[in-house]
């Protein structure tokens, strides 16, 4: 069965690769031309979650008291205005959606004061992540991000045939210090997220301007703020300041977190118009559906749903915290709709444990964090019960009373 376990290993660098398929093909005998690129036969695919509804299946319990913690997705669901666009957007799903996305195009360009030709949408962030480094990243050239970051960073560069480096979390945190000694001529594009996933945790304005003064104006930045309607530091820099002021850095928004359209797959990039005219020739004619972008457009409008949705989470996370401590656990900062806990056992033992449940939460093991699970916030009873499930599970251990 696949599992979210899987260790993603150390991203494979060309050269190694390279040499790792020509000592295969030279223990097949003659030559045949291999099917794959040495990088992509190193990839493993990223192995899909188990569908919600087989777990609720399996246990015997209601769909609805399966608890999706595993995501970070919106526990609210979408805004009501959105799923009253999908409706009408539908009844027009014999027309090839609107290639340019002019209207949700539009309403972000004026969200953020910034001219449409900075924006483009696209099938999630993740799409934009995939276009940045297909468009920029030319043989020879490299993509700098941190460890455990978000996973997509290095699969799309290996995917592409080029190497990542990465510089590892400092105490849960991007280390820009350690990043920028990664940069070097080679360097093409280098990936922040922030908040990160997935620790949530932050870089901080003073942080992120001493390494952007530091790295050659050449390296593209890019600052995925999937997370960033749920930040409530006051030192939290701001990215579109940022683009404003040096013309390679990208700002990566997403509609599948506090909009809850994670299903929809909508997410946009800000950044310089003569980047946007280079990602534009390699994007795809139609690549966000007409139902996404008409849904997004609506999801903007709903500023209600957007704020109940971060009172949920602040307020969640200021009844885990204290819970958890109480329960002796750690829990990592975080300025996101998510906390990794840390646990005095194996994540993989935790999350299975939980499932059985039906509480269903990422063990850290494949980001290099064993005795770590991630926990979405949920509503104050979703919280309680991952609580319980929590403190059983000590219990059982032998480690509490
Ligand atoms: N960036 C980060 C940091 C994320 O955590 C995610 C989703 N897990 C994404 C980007 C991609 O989001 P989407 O493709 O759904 O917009």
């Amino acid at each position: 069965m696949t599992t979210y376990d899987r260790d993603f290993g150390d991203p494979i660098s060309v050269d190694e690769a390279r040499e790792a398929l020509d000592r295969a093909s030279s223990q097949r005998g003659p030559a045949t031309a291999p099917l794959v690129s040495a990088s992509v036969s190193a990839l493993h695919a990223y192995p899909p979650a188990r569908p919600w509804r087989l777990v609720a299946e399996e246990l015997n319990v209601p769909e609805s008291e399966v608890l999706l913690l595993a995501a970070n997705e919106n526990v609210l669901g979408p805004s009501p205005l959105a799923i009253k666009a999908t409706h009408d957007a539908v009844k027009e799903a014999h027309l090839y959606p609107d290639g340019a996305c002019s209207i949700l195009r539009n309403k972000i360009a004026s969200k953020h004061n910034v001219s449409g030709d900075r924006i483009v949408i696209g099938n999630g962030s993740n799409e934009i992540i995939e276009l940045l480094i297909r468009t920029f990243v030319q043989p020879g050239e490299t993509v700098v991000t941190a460890w455990p970051s978000f996973v997509v960073y290095r699969l799309v560069t290996q995917a592409h045939g080029r190497d990542t480096l990465l510089a590892p979390l400092r105490r849960d945190r991007y280390d820009l210090t350690a990043l920028a000694a990664l940069i070097d001529h080679r360097t093409k594009l280098v990936f922040i997220a922030n908040p990160n996933n997935p620790t949530g945790t932050y870089v901080t304005k003073r942080e992120l301007d001493a390494f952007l003064e530091r790295i050659p104006p050449s390296v593209i930045v890019v600052l995925d703020e999937a997370y960033i309607e749920y930040v409530t530091a006051d030192d939290f820099p701001n990215g579109l300041t940022d683009i404003s002021e040096r013309p390679r850095t990208v700002v990566l928004r997403t509609f599948s977190k506090v909009y809850g359209l994670a299903g929809l797959r909508v997410g946009y990039g800000i950044m310089d118009p003569e980047l946007v005219d280079y990602v534009d020739r390699v994007r795809q004619p139609y690549n966000v559906n007409a139902v996404a972008q008409l849904a997004a457009a609506a999801a903007l409008d709903d500023e209600e749903h957007v704020q109940r949705s971060r009172d949920l989470v602040k307020a969640g996370i200021s009844q885990m915290i204290p819970a958890l401590e109480a329960m002796g656990l750690e829990a990592v900062p975080s300025q996101a709709n998510f906390l990794v806990i840390k646990l005095p056992f194996d994540g993989s033992f935790a999350q299975a444990a939980l499932r059985d449940r039906a509480i269903l939460v990422r063990s850290m093991g494949g980001y290099g964090m064993p005795n770590s699970i991630r926990v979405n916030i949920g509503t104050t009873d979703m919280n309680t019960r991952v609580l319980a499930g929590l403190q059983e599970l000590l219990r059982q251990q032998g480690l509490r009373e």
